[in-house]
């Protein structure tokens, strides 16, 4: 495995193995890696030849009073994951690598996806998702790339981005690992106690809850979430949203609607932990 810093190297690196006809895959992550990330790996070299995964704590896409500087950077421990997983590159760039005119950026936007959800509590994050996935896109230029559905929207909004700026690259969704308790692995529950992490499963047991309840003949999407939203303050946490969603354009569910995903966003303290669960009925 391979440790490359700079964009020329990547290129040079991954030009031989496009000349010998290899397949590239590529894994974007801003490290502290956990089991979550390791499938994304797994999964990559199933689709591909080599397997580059990125390590990078991408300043744009966090809002001003968010955890860029406390973020967990855990290089070493990172990279003897992916050297046991097998990946062959790790492309880890500082920051004036990744954008040499900061703070004066040319920004990728994708249209009306970014706008509810996740994209309505955090201004400008998805903004900077889609900015440096392009860039990364741009500088491995793979055959394909994985993205966790852990992620939903974020998945949802790189899939329209592709497609929307042509990039050749097939996206690929892979699924929620979780902990033994149904906590989905996050770097973020790096912040929480033991007793935190057991208790933080009460969103999985809130998603499970909202999907028998639609298993049930629950419709009223709107009265669901009031009603899950109530059952996690009463657990001490602070939801950010509860939302029964369409799969498709994220936009809210109505009666009708068929392939849905329950999206919930929730601060237990000042975490906050993202979840969802989908469903067809
Ligand atoms: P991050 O390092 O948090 O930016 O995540 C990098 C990638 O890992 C994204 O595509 C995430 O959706 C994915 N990911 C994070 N946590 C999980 C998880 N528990 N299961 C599957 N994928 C995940």
């Amino acid at each position: 495995m391979i440790v490359v810093n700079s964009v020329q190297t990547l290129r040079r690196l991954i030009q031989t193995h496009r000349d010998m006809g290899h397949r590239i895959g590529f894994v974007p992550t801003m490290g502290n890696l956990h089991a979550g990330h390791l499938s994304l790996v797994k999964t990559a070299k199933q689709h591909a030849d080599i397997v580059v995964v990125s390590i990078f704590v991408n300043p744009t896409q966090f809002g001003p009073n968010e955890d860029f500087d406390s973020y967990p950077r855990t290089f070493e421990q990172d990279q003897a994951l992916l050297e046991q997983e097998g990946a062959d590159i790790i492309f880890a760039p500082e920051v004036a690598e990744v954008y040499p005119n900061w703070p004066n950026l040319t920004r990728v936007q994708v249209a009306e996806l970014g706008n509810n959800h996740c994209g309505a509590s955090r201004p400008g994050h998805f903004d900077g998702v889609t900015t440096v996935v392009s860039k990364l896109f741009n500088m491995v230029r793979p055959d394909c790339a994985v993205f966790g559905q852990k992620d939903f929207q974020q998945l949802a909004i790189i899939r329209r981005m592709t497609s929307d700026l042509n990039f050749d690259i097939d996206i690929i969704g892979a699924p929620i690992v979780r902990e033994a308790n149904g906590l989905a692995m996050s770097s973020r529950n790096g912040y929480l106690s033991t007793e935190q992490k057991e208790h933080a499963s009460f969103i999985y047991q809130t998603l499970s809850w909202m999907k028998q309840q639609i298993e049930n003949g629950e419709r009223d999407y709107r009265a669901l979430e009031q009603a899950a939203k109530q059952r996690l303050t009463e657990q001490n946490f602070k939801p950010d949203y509860v939302h029964v969603a369409r799969q498709d354009n994220l936009e809210m569910a109505q009666d009708g609607d068929q392939q849905l995903v329950l999206l919930i966003a929730a601060f237990m303290g000042k975490v906050r932990l993202i979840d969802n669960m989908t469903l067809e009925i």
